[in-house]
C-alpha cells in the first residue's frame, strides 16, 4: 500500500488504581499517505493526545499495531525507535514546556542537528539560520531561552526544532490552542506553507474545527476513544453524517451563521473514559438515539456517502466491510 502510516485497531488503556480502567483509545484504524494532513478532532478527553503519543511511541500502546514507513512501532526494537525519532516529530500545546528551559533556542535546534541528523559541525550554524528563517524567526533570537520569547515566537522555535529532523510525519497536538487568535493564524499559515513545501504528513489534533477546515485534507472525528466519522474535509464539513459530528459542527458559528448558536449543542461534558456507556457510547447525548443504540455497540465505521461513519442510523445504507477495508488500506 502507499500509506506512510497505518494504525490498525489501536487501543490504549490505563490502570487508574483500585482496578479501575481508563479506556482512552478503543480500536482506532486509519492510514495516512505521505504529504497528507489529517485533522483529529473531538472534545478534550476523547483520546486524541493519547492516540498521538501511542503512534510515535511516546506513550503506551495496549493493543493493535502501528506501522510507520516500514517500522512496526509496537514491536519497539531499538533500531525501529531510533528510525522513528529520526523521521517523526511532535509539536505540543505549550511551547515553553516542550523546549528545554536552560537551552537557548539556537542550541535546542543545534542539539537535534547534532544528535539525530549527524550534521557536520561546520554546517550547523548555517542550518540553524536556515531553519529559523524558514519559520520566520529573526536570527537575533537564537541566543534567547524559551522564557525570553513570546508564545508565538516560542511555538515557531518548537516548529523549527521539529523541522530540523526533516520529518516525514509531524503530530501537532493543539499546537495553536494556547496562542492569541492573530498568532494562531500566523502559525497555521506557516504550517500550510511548510506542508506544501516539504511533503510533510501531518496529524493535526485540535478541538477548533475552523482551523482544521483550513489546514487538513481529511478529518477523523473521535468520541470516547473511537473514530466515529472520517472523510475528506469538504465532505465531513459539507455533509456531516454522525450525530456527534453534527453536534460539533453546530458549536461553530461560522459553519452556519444563519442558524444561530444553540446554547450547548452537545449537552454538557462527555462521560468519563473510566465509565463508557453501554451500547453506542454517544447514546446518552445523541438527539437521534434509537432503542437499538442503548443495547448494541455502534457498528464499525462503514462507507456512507463519501465518508466512513460508525452509527446505527446508517446501518442499512452500506455495510460492506470489504469495501471499507479497501478504502482504509
Ligand atoms: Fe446516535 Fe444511535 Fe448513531 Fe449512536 S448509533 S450516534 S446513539 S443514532
Ligand atoms: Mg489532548
Amino acid at each position: 500500500s502507499d500509506a506512510l502510516l497505518r494504525v490498525e485497531d489501536v487501543a490504549v488503556h490505563f490502570q487508574a488504581g483500585k482496578g479501575r480502567l481508563v479506556r482512552a483509545v478503543n480500536g482506532v484504524t486509519f492510514a495516512l499517505k505521505p504529504g497528507e494532513t489529517l485533522g483529529l478532532v473531538g472534545e478534550s478527553g476523547c483520546g486524541k493526545s493519547t492516540l498521538g503519543r501511542a503512534i510515535l511511541k511516546l506513550g503506551p500502546l495496549t493493543d493493535g499495531r502501528v506501522f510507520f514507513d516500514g517500522i512496526d512501532v509496537g514491536a519497539g526494537d531499538a533500531a525501529g525507535v531510533a528510525q522513528l525519532r529520526r523521521e517523526t516529530a511532535m509539536i505540543f500545546q505549550d511551547p515553553y514546556n516542550a523546549l528545554n528551559p536552560r537551552l537557548s533556542i539556537g542550541s535546542a535546534i543545534e542539539e537535534v542537528l547534532r544528535v539525530h541528523k549527524k550534521v557536520p559541525p561546520e554546517r550547523i550554524k548555517e542550518r540553524v539560520a536556515e531553519l529559523m528563517q524558514l519559520v520566520g524567526l529573526s536570527l537575533a533570537l537564537a541566543d534567547r531561552r524559551p522564557r525570553a520569547l513570546s508564545g508565538g515566537q516560542c511555538q515557531r522555535a518548537g516548529i523549527a526544532r521539529a523541522l530540523a529532523i526533516e520529518p516525514k510525519l509531524i503530530i501537532a497536538d493543539e499546537c495553536v490552542a494556547a496562542l492569541d487568535v492573530s498568532i494562531q493564524a500566523q502559525i497555521i499559515n506557516l504550517l500550510i506553507e511548510l506542508k506544501g513545501r516539504m511533503n510533510l504528513a501531518l496529524i493535526f489534533i485540535a478541538h477548533d474545527l475552523g482551523v482544521v477546515r483550513r489546514l487538513c485534507d481529511r478529518v477523523a472525528v473521535m468520541y470516547l476513544g473511537r473514530i466515529v466519522e472520517e472523510g475528506a474535509t469538504e465532505d465531513v464539513f459539507g455533509a456531516p453524517k454522525h450525530p456527534y459530528t453534527r453536534a460539533l459542527m453546530r458549536a461553530i458559528p461560522e459553519i452556519d451563521p444563519d442558524r444561530g448558536l444553540p446554547a450547548d449543542p452537545l449537552g454538557g461534558e462527555p462521560p468519563s473514559p473510566l465509565d463508557i456507556p453501554e451500547g453506542c457510547a454517544f447514546h446518552p447525548r445523541c438527539p437521534d438515539v434509537m432503542p437499538a443504540c442503548r443495547q448494541n455497540p455502534a457498528p464499525a465505521t462503514h462507507i456512507v456517502g463519501q465518508c466512513e461513519v460508525a452509527c446505527h442510523l446508517y446501518q442499512n445504507e452500506n455495510t460492506n466491510d470489504q469495501q471499507t477495508r479497501e478504502r482504509i488500506h
